[in-house]
């Protein structure tokens, strides 16, 4: 049985994903080199050249891979690195796709590492040697692909190997989003979602979004429940405000998680530095996500430092959840701020 709410909420990212360039709010100097790009290999009637995206979740690799295909003019055929379990999953990926059309395999730096060597030759020389039968009897034979793009997508640049990064022409690194930008996207959505907002109202969720246009809408359909039901519809600051407060999201846009996080290590382990396995055991998160989706924001907006000693909380994380250092950690404490 299709579940409604999930339904909703996948037809909302359909609707809301921007299609063309020119919607694709921000990022200025990645869509204009994109743009260059895409514009001389069209007029060389070529495939783009592979792209790789990294970023933290949420801030538009995704929706830049489905630009980039409607921009060629071409088929896109999403994967994700986790799905290609055997060298058959590949090749029958590679041997669907027709001249020009992009693939697109997000999570890339999980791909399992025969596979990721089955792609180089797919790279550079549109060839996958497929082998064939066992043991003694097994040969390669190799098979022809047509010229298409490939778009890599990850949160975690820094576990990509040499050899796969190199195989890329054009990678471009997202960035998170300065609140004007957020703002445009939060009235963008709003317009989609035919709820009446103002400028204050958006500026508001745009502000507590963690430079993240995925919170952006998020937020924006939480707050559109909290008008509904307790106003008369319309988000203002007012409005906005409430909701997000309500819903413990704080003024820096941090949320229970951040807290938690945060708490953790000026309360528990004197504001660090503090390992990431030791903190990702006292607040039962995975590791991985610690460092995909709570680190790189705090680090951003100046809370954390990641030294080599460790994780250390900063002045202003003090400052902001109101703490006074101890004085038995004071001397040092913030030493590499
Ligand atoms: P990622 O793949 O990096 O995790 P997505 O591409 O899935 O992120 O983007 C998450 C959501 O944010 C999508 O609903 C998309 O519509 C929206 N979004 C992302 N970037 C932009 C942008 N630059 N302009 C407008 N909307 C955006």
């Amino acid at each position: 049985m299709s579940d409604p709410i999930g339904s909703d909420e996948e037809q909302f990212e359909l609707n809301v994903r921007p299609t063309k360039l020119v919607d694709y709010i921000g990022q200025r100097q990645v869509k204009e080199n994109l743009r260059v790009y895409m514009r001389a290999a069209l007029n060389r009637r070529e495939a783009l050249d592979h792209v790789l995206l990294t970023g933290p979740p949420g801030l538009g690799k995704t929706t830049l891979a489905n630009i980039i295909a409607h921009e060629m003019g071409a088929m896109l055929h999403s994967t994700a690195g986790p799905s290609i379990e055997i060298p058959g999953d590949l090749v029958g990926q590679l041997t669907n796709l027709q001249k020009g059309d992009v693939l697109f395999i997000d999570e890339i730096h999980r791909l399992n590492p025969t596979i990721e060597e089955k792609l180089y030759p797919a790279m550079e020389d549109y060839e996958f040697d497929l082998m064939i039968g066992q043991g003694v009897v097994a040969r390669t034979q190799k098979i022809r692909l047509e010229k298409f793009t490939l778009i890599g997508a990850t949160t975690r640049p820094g576990l990509l190997t040499a050899p796969l990064r190199d195989r890329f022409g054009i990678a471009f690194h997202l960035d998170f989003y300065p609140p004007a930008d957020l703002e445009i996207i939060c009235k963008r959505s709003a317009q989609i979602l035919e709820v009446e907002i103002d400028e204050q109202g958006a500026r508001e969720i745009a502000r507590r979004s963690r430079g993240t246009p995925r919170i952006v809408n998020r937020l924006l359909r939480r707050v559109r429940d909290y008008a509904q039901v307790d106003y008369d519809g319309r988000i203002s600051q007012e409005v906005a405000s409430d909701a997000l407060n309500r819903m413990e999201v704080d003024k820096f846009g941090l949320d229970e998680r951040d807290r938690k996080f945060m708490m953790t290590i000026i309360e528990k382990f004197d504001g660090g530095p503090v390992g990431i396995g030791t903190i990702s055991a006292a607040i039962h998160e995975e590791k991985d996500s610690i460092e995909e989706i709570i680190e790189p924001y705090l680090i951003q907006i100046g809370f954390l430092d990641r030294t080599r000693r460790g994780r250390m909380a900063t002045r202003r994380a003090y400052e902001h959840y109101g703490i006074t250092p101890s004085l038995s950690v004071k001397p040092g404490l913030f030493d590499s701020q």
